[in-house]
């Protein structure tokens, strides 16, 4: 394993009942790496993203974040590790009934005792970054998807994450608001977070992902530079997922 290794996945395992959705995945993720995760649905990518943030409890194998292993039933071990990854969703999920400061300042306060002041000026800082710092005080209906979903980077950047979980994040959105949001993503990206990153975006991922990696079937089908992959699939079932994107 690589000295600067932040994520490290080894022959993890995870079924939901009889259904085993990861099938054994390996996964080295290097500091400052970006990797785009492409598949049909269905095939894991969800399922991996989860494992690694703690949401899903996996039966074998094991999976290190920032040399901390994860492990179930232990809160403790289990806090730590949450506090090193950041996960944004498909629907953004703010909470309603907080304004857009309050949203991003809600974890450092609760989980890291910040105090209010102190909160409020990172929150500042950090909707200034995503390009909203005049929203604030606005509730999260008053803003587009699109606003919303970089008030949603902002609050996951709170907790000062060591990588970032991003699954689907434009999915959810009108055509013409998904590219402010890559925007911020990418200026993510050169300020050096390690992104791991669920899309459908081919555009974006070979623009600014270092490796793609295909899943399918709950294994990890091809993984390797955008170039190289997205120009010289190896196997009939990526040929037969990026032929079908067209
Ligand atoms: P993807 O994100 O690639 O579309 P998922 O990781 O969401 O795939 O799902 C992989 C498989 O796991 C699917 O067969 C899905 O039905 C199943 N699955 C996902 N979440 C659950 C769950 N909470 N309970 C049971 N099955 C699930
Ligand atoms: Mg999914």
């Amino acid at each position: 394993m690589a000295a600067d290794t932040i994520v490290n996945i080894s022959a993890l395992r995870k079924s939901f009942g009889a259904n085993e959705v990861l099938k054994g995945i390996d996964m080295q993720v290097q500091r400052g790496e970006v990797i785009a995760i492409i598949g049909k649905s269905g095939s894991g990518k969800s399922t991996l993203l989860r494992c690694i943030n703690g949401l899903e409890v996996f039966q074998q194998g094991s999976l290190l974040v920032d040399g901390l292993p994860l492990k179930h039933g232990d809160a403790k071990a289990m806090r730590a590790l949450r506090q090193h990854v950041g996960m944004i969703f498909q629907n953004f999920n703010l909470f309603p009934h907080l304004t857009v400061g309050r949203n991003v300042m809600l974890a450092p306060t609760l989980v890291k005792q910040t105090d209010a002041t102190a909160a409020a000026a990172q929150a500042k800082k950090l909707l200034d970054r995503v390009g909203l710092a005049e929203k604030f005080d606005a509730w999260p209906d008053q803003l587009s998807g699109g606003q919303q979903q970089r008030v949603a980077i902002a609050r996951a950047l709170a907790m000062e994450p060591s990588v970032m979980l991003c699954d689907e994040i434009t999915s959810a959105l009108d055509p013409e608001l998904v590219g402010e949001v890559l925007r911020v993503v990418e200026t993510l990206a050169e300020e050096g977070m390690t992104l791991l990153m669920v899309t459908h975006e081919m555009n974006f991922a070979r623009k600014v992902a270092d490796r793609v990696v295909f899943m399918h079937a709950g294994r990890i089908h091809e993984m390797g530079p955008p170039n190289e992959l997205f120009a010289n699939p190896q196997t009939a079932e990526l040929k037969q997922f990026l032929s079908a994107l067209h």
